[in-house]
């Protein structure tokens, strides 16, 4: 259970450059996350204490994932994911072992990140959710707690937690030495937007005619992954029509297609 429950991964291969439209976020993970573990010895000399955990949060798919594996690469660090919802759902029972098993490996694997997808799932605030007064959910929490209070003599471990539930968690995760650094991790605005797409069609045949700043001023309210995908459903439509080269009609009916799929209320709208 214990390899399922975890994903385990040496140095992911996400860069900061594959990130687009989250300098600020990228500089404050850095800043939390990254020097405490490039510069130990400089932060115990200065003697303050690094923030103990980085809670990302912000709405599905803006990047809070990739964040985390670019800190881990950027470190030389063992990237341990584990996804809180899994935890209440496939590892019932198991939920406080799998917490103390996923520090006890870290420890191993040191320098290392652990990542907790969806932390929301194992801390929310009672009131706020039917799994959350579950005995078994808090035994989960109580042990994520404890780990985490125990932090300081880890070594080289840092946590990150992401959610997309910030308004249902538990303050009591929120606590000095728990996880006492948040980010924020919006949709992307217009620039943002365009930046994703600039990262996202790097490999791509586009047509001279393609302009990413039009697509980005039309796609407001998406998300870096349905850009992602907008992207690829472009690529696709090109295909169907047995082209190579990717224009912009392709982006305006990939952006319906997904628009439809989002189960979005705005309709279709022309690139130009
Ligand atoms: P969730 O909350 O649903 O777990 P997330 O915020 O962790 O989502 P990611 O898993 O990091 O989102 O992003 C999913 C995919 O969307 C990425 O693999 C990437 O292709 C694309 N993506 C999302 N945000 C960005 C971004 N800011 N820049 C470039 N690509 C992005």
């Amino acid at each position: 259970a214990r390899a399922q429950a975890m994903q385990v991964d040496h140095s992911p291969n996400v860069v900061y450059e594959d990130i687009g439209g989250l300098d600020e976020q990228i500089r404050e993970v850095r800043e939390a996350v990254e020097e405490p573990l490039i510069n130990a010895e400089q932060f115990r000399e200065v003697g303050i204490d690094p923030p103990s955990g980085v809670l990302l949060h912000g709405p599905p798919g803006t990047g809070k994932t990739m964040l985390a594996k670019a800190v881990a690469n950027e470190t030389d660090a063992t990237f341990i994911k584990m996804a809180g919802s899994e935890l209440v759902r496939k590892f019932i029972g198991e939920g406080a072992r799998l917490v103390r098993d996923l520090f006890e490996l870290a420890s191993e694997r040191e320098p290392a990140i652990i990542f907790i997808d969806e932390i929301d799932a194992i801390a929310a605030k009672r009131t706020e959710s039917k799994t959350s007064g579950d005995a078994e959910v808090q035994r989960t929490m109580m042990q994520l707690l404890s780990e985490m209070d125990g932090f300081e003599d880890r070594g080289e471990i840092r946590i990150i937690a992401a959610t997309n539930r910030f308004d249902m968690l538990d303050r009591a995760i929120l606590r000095p030495g728990r996880f006492d650094r948040l980010i924020e991790v919006a949709k992307p605005d217009a620039e943002g937007r365009e930046r994703i797409l600039e990262i996202h069609t790097k490999d791509l045949n586009l047509a001279e005619e393609l302009d990413l700043a039009a697509i980005a001023a039309e796609t407001e309210d998406f998300s870096g992954a349905e850009l992602a995908s907008l992207t690829t459903e472009a690529g696709m439509f090109a295909i169907r029509d047995g082209r190579t080269e990717v224009r912009m009609a392709d982006f305006e009916d990939a952006r319906e297609k997904v628009t439809e799929e989002e189960g979005s209320e705005t309709g279709p709208i022309a690139f130009y």
